[in-house]
Parts: structure tokens; sequence; C-alpha cells
């Protein structure tokens, strides 16, 4: 069968357009494919995060339902979890950020401090940006007692330890504080570092939100995220160090609030010394006691 020219054209046309349709249907699967590959990336990324924060607050009503607490409610206390959202604030090796490390101690702080029969209130309770002025009003309206800012240091791996900023006011109840903290984190085996007033430069100047504050304020550095081993004290006892700056938080209000509970608290722990001492020195009696006076040397003496 002999083909015309204008069946070949024909055929030829048709050819053509199927390949066009068919790299058209190719293009739209690649695009439909990189469409549902950022989908499943965007989960895989946003999934872990939405965890955290259900896990954090979970924690926290599980705390909440535990606390023993059972007298009459206490004052308010603002803790601010430093930085959030945009503002990682420092970051460590391995994409570690600051605002992560200061909203995972604050929660843990904000449970004990309930059971010890505080309002809390906090800044942020999620990843979110605030600045810093505006969590000093916050701690304002909020009638909170004590301002705690929470936060992680960094010195080009030099630096080690924790150290806190005071307003420049150097009010008493500021510096109270600021010891009781960085006394606490001490003993869970953090280096104690000094207490600035001010700024870290200018003593005459004071970070935002600690200029705004009202109450006792103290901007805490939980050590610094650059360095290993104070990584390590934060990681293996995050819960112990929220006990240890809830407790200061607690000793320093009572001493400022709450002075008859203050010198009850100072009494039973002279009481609680007393004994221990006393158990000491009993236990000493009685291993010398099975410890023979006379050795054979003095025997042979006789
Ligand atoms: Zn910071």
């Amino acid at each position: 069968m002999q083909l015309t020219d204008a069946e070949i054209k024909e055929i030829l046309a048709r050819k053509k357009m199927r390949k066009k349709m068919q790299q058209r249907r190719k293009r739209r699967r690649a695009l439909l494919f990189v469409l549902l590959l950022i989908i499943v990336v965007l989960i895989v990324i946003l999934k872990p995060a939405v965890r955290i924060s259900e896990r954090l607050e979970k924690q926290h009503q599980k705390a909440a339902r535990e606390a023993s607490y059972t007298g009459p409610p206490r004052g308010t206390i603002f803790i601010d979890p430093g930085h959030g959202g945009m503002d990682s604030g420092s970051v460590g090796d391995s994409k570690r950020y600051e605002k992560d490390d200061v909203l995972k101690l604050a929660t843990e702080v904000r449970s004990y401090l309930e059971s010890y029969g505080f309002t809390v209130v906090m800044s942020r309770t999620e990843d979110k940006e605030i600045d810093r002025e505006t969590r000093g009003k916050m701690a304002n309206d909020s009638g909170a007692r004590l301002f705690i800012s929470l936060h992680r240091n960094k010195a080009d791996g030099n630096g080690q330890g924790v150290e806190a900023f005071i307003p420049k006011r150097n009010d008493e109840g500021s510096r109270l504080l600021a010891e009781n903290l960085l006394d606490a984190l001490e003993k869970q085996g953090f280096a104690k570092r000094r207490i600035h007033t001010g700024t870290l430069n200018d003593p005459s100047a004071d970070y935002e939100e600690n200029a705004v504050v009202t109450m006792p304020a103290v901007l805490l550095e939980a050590g610094f995220i650059d360095n290993d081993m104070d990584n390590a004290l934060f990681d293996d006892h995050l819960s112990e160090n929220a006990q240890a700056i809830a407790k200061a938080a607690d000793k320093t209000y009572m001493t400022l609030y709450e002075p008859e509970k203050a010198a009850q608290a100072a009494e039973e722990e002279a009481r609680a010394e007393k004994l221990s001492k006393e158990i000491l020195n009993t236990t000493l009696e009685a291993v010398s006691g099975l410890i023979p006076t006379h050795s054979k040397e003095t025997e042979f003496e006789k």
C-alpha cells in the first residue's frame, strides 16, 4: 500500500502530538512526585517538634497531678524560657538550640514550683518568639514576686559553669535569688561563676527584661551549650537541676515574703543536721566499742 504525502504528514504530526502529550504527562508526574516529597519532608521535620511540646505538656500535667501540696496557695513566680521561634539563641554542636534546652528546663521547674504551692506563669510554653521587653512586661502584669529568665551560655568552647545577671538596681532580693540559684546548681556539679550586675560589659546597662521588671529578677545562664561537661550535667540530671532551681526560688521566696516559714525551715534544717550528727556519733561509738582497746603489744608489755 502506498501512502500519499498528506497521509505521511498526518501520521508524523500525530506521532509528534503523542510525544508532546507523553512529555507533558512525564512532567506532571515529576511535579507530583516533588510535591509529595516536600510534604513527606515537612511531616518528618514538624512531627518531632509537635511531639516534643506534647510530651512536655503531658509530663507537666502528670507532675501537677502528683503534686502533694495541700496548703494555702502561695504567690506567683514568673519563669521565662529565653529566646524561641526564629530566635534560637546560642547553637551548640549538632544543632543543639538554646531555645529548646531552656524550654525543657523551664517546664520541669514549673512542675516543681507548682508542687510547692506556687502559681507559675511562663512567658512561653512553646517554640515562639517574644521580644525581651515584652517578657518583662508580662512578668509585671502577672503580679509575680520573683522573675527567673533561663538561658544557656556560649564562649567558643572556653567557658564552663553557671552564672547570673541581676538588674543594675542591684537590689537585695535579686542578689539573694542569684546566690541561692548558683549555690543550688553548684551542688548539682556545675562550676559556680560570678553574679553580674547589669550586662556582661556594662554594669550601668540592663538586659531589656531586667530593665522592665519590678520584682527581684535573675537572668540565669544554666551552663555553656558549647561545653561537653556542662551539656552532660544539663542532660543527665535535667529533673534534678530543675528541682534545684525550684528549691532555690522557694528558699528565696520564704526569706523575702514568708519570714515565719523561713524560720521554721531553718529550724527544721538545723534539727536534721543535729540528728544526723548524733547518729554519726553513736555509730562511731558503737564501732569503736567493737575494736579491742588493748592491742597485743600492750599485753606483752604487761
Ligand atoms: Zn540566651
